[in-house]
């Protein structure tokens, strides 16, 4: 009824308009018909109203601002649906080791990073990809070992399940070749024992728990860090894919203090049953704003296909000594997705290989049933979907959360992990949304770029940016355009329970806004990539500002 109203009162083009914030004036708006030129008015956050150019007079009057957007295309804010708040902080901060092209640049960089640290102080970095390097086997510590000696450095492989660590860092976290490989996880060794330096999903929590924690400080300085790259890329809310116990009282105080961007939807890392135990006590929590939202648990069935950590139901095609790691027992997960059901919280379990998505979907039919549909479970990046499981998503209303910017990162070598027949199993997006599954889109950053316009790219062509393969690889697995941005907007939101209010731009939604200097969706594909970003509002305030240095 509100929103009946609203419209009716705009298009009445009354002389008295309501006091609002806000006047975007000027811009082609992307409302659910068509783009439109509309004049969107503000208040309190939402959008009060949209109004035609030609009766606007009154609006422009009783606004406390107008701004003139000068044939901006105007979009809902875009999701991230799956991002490390945090984490990309952490990694903005670390040594970027994405795209070092050979082990003696992974060196030199962090060389380069430790002259400027103090003595003994820890080399945190991550991006390094053994897939990009002339030998494509796991390398060894020794050359870092010999050239970074008093400083213990730690370096995550680029999907984050795997960590190269020097000597120094094995020594600080107590690691012999008397350690025996932890469940999940794998210590890589020489001939003789020896630890060479990488460790494998679980393991790499021994090195972890060597580096000193975070204080309060250094999480809001990466929080606020993360942020103002997502703004700047045009994102207006991330869904938090495990936020741990001291990062969500930091956002918490950060919002309770009104210093928090951006919306956070929180999947609750599930580590630390007290933590969760209390959580779930005190029932989902949106807050009044919807800046903060936690009512959603994160688990992990598996690793990643890059270090051979997705769990496969056959062994890997390029190594037939390993199916994969289950990260988590069928029976924990089991137990925390039936303790967050019922405490009303949505499950979202990482799944990548077939036999980890299969075990997922197992759980939620067994553990939700007919409740799938009111919990919304999701299936993180379901990457590698058995074509008997593409049409239990629908079935059992589980949302396929994927990542279109890994496909175009791993199909260099994802064929040799999976072989001809599973490799047509993999990030098909196209199968899923046929069979009537719902999907949204994100980056899993700072695994990718949590740049829309490369998800976007890489949902509509699954081409590279420099436009290999030209057909696309496996292009029957494609979304249209439209598909795509509404993976980021309209569906997103339906992810995290927020479509009657979020996600589209119409009187009563919320005020988060994408501007671009031109519609990616139309025409060309190669528009996608060359957009930019002119403006990101969230609850009707500028996060971002095109040269601004907002
Ligand atoms: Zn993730």
């Amino acid at each position: 009824m509100v929103v009946v109203s609203l419209i009716a009162l705009a298009s009445a083009a009354c002389a008295h308009a309501p006091r609002c914030d806000r006047l975007l004036a000027g811009g082609v708006v992307h409302v659910p018909g068509g783009p439109q030129r509309l004049e969107i008015a503000i208040a309190d956050g939402r959008i009060l109203a949209l109004v035609p150019p030609a009766e606007a007079a009154p609006w422009r009057r009783a606004a406390a601002e107008v701004v003139d957007l000068a044939g901006a295309q105007v979009f809902p804010g875009m999701t991230e649906s799956h991002g490390h708040l945090v984490g990309y902080g952490a990694a903005l901060e670390q040594v970027d080791l994405d795209d070092a092209a050979s082990l003696e640049e992974v060196v030199a960089r962090v060389r380069h990073a430790a002259a400027k640290l103090r003595p003994g102080a820890w080399v945190l970095g991550r991006g390094w990809d053994q897939n990009l390097w002339t030998d494509k086997r796991f390398p060894t510590n020794r050359s870092l070992s010999a050239a970074v000696a008093d400083h213990p450095v730690l370096l995550g492989r680029v999907d984050g399940h795997a960590a190269l660590a020097n000597a120094a860092a094995i020594a600080a976290a107590g690691i012999t070749r008397a350690t025996p490989d932890p469940p999940g996880g794998r210590i890589v060794r020489d001939a003789a024992g020896e630890p060479t330096g990488v460790f494998v999903d679980a393991a790499a929590g021994l090195l972890d728990r060597a580096v000193p924690p975070p204080t309060a400080a250094d999480i809001e300085r990466r929080v606020l860090l993360a942020c103002r790259h997502l703004a700047a890329f045009g994102i207006t809310q991330i869904d938090d894919a495990g936020t741990a116990a001291p990062e969500l009282a930091v956002l918490r105080a950060m919002h309770a203090a009104g210093r928090l961007p951006l919306r956070v939807y929180v999947m609750l890392d599930t580590h630390d049953d007290g933590f969760l135990d209390g959580e779930l006590a005190a029932g989902p929590r949106v807050s009044r704003d919807g800046m903060l939202a936690v009512r959603a648990v994160k688990l992990f069935a598996d690793g990643a296909l890059g270090s051979r950590g997705a769990l496969l139901s056959a062994p890997y095609s390029d190594d037939p000594s390993t199916r994969g790691i289950e990260v988590t027992s069928e029976a924990r997960m089991a137990d925390v997705v039936g303790r967050a059901a019922r405490a009303g919280f949505q499950p979202c379990i990482h799944a990548i290989g077939d036999a980890a998505v299969t075990r997922v979907l197992d759980i939620y039919e067994r553990e939700l049933g007919v409740r799938g549909d009111v919990l919304r479970p999701r299936v993180e990046h379901a990457q590698i979907v058995r074509p008997e499981d593409v049409p239990r998503f629908a079935q059992e209303g589980a949302i396929a959360s994927v990542q279109p910017a890994h496909c175009i990162a791993d199909m260099p070598w994802a064929p040799d992990r999976l072989g001809p027949m599973r490799i047509a199993w993999a990030y098909r997006w196209r199968s899923l949304l046929d069979a009537g599954a719902r999907l949204c889109l994100g980056s899993d950053v700072p695994v990718a770029s949590p740049d829309p316009r490369l998800g976007i790219w890489a949902a509509v062509t699954r081409r590279t940016p420099q436009g290999t393969p030209p057909g696309g690889w496996n292009p029957a697995e494609r979304l249209s355009p439209a598909e795509a941005l509404a993976g980021y907007t309209s569906w997103a939101a339906f992810a995290a329970f927020e479509e009657d209010w979020r996600g589209r731009i119409a009187p009563g939604f919320a005020a988060d806004l994408t501007l671009l200097d031109r519609d990616p969706t139309a025409g060309d594909p190669a528009a996608i990539l060359q957009a930019k970003v002119l403006r990101t509002v969230v609850a009707g305030r500028d996060v971002f500002v095109a040269g601004s240095g907002t």
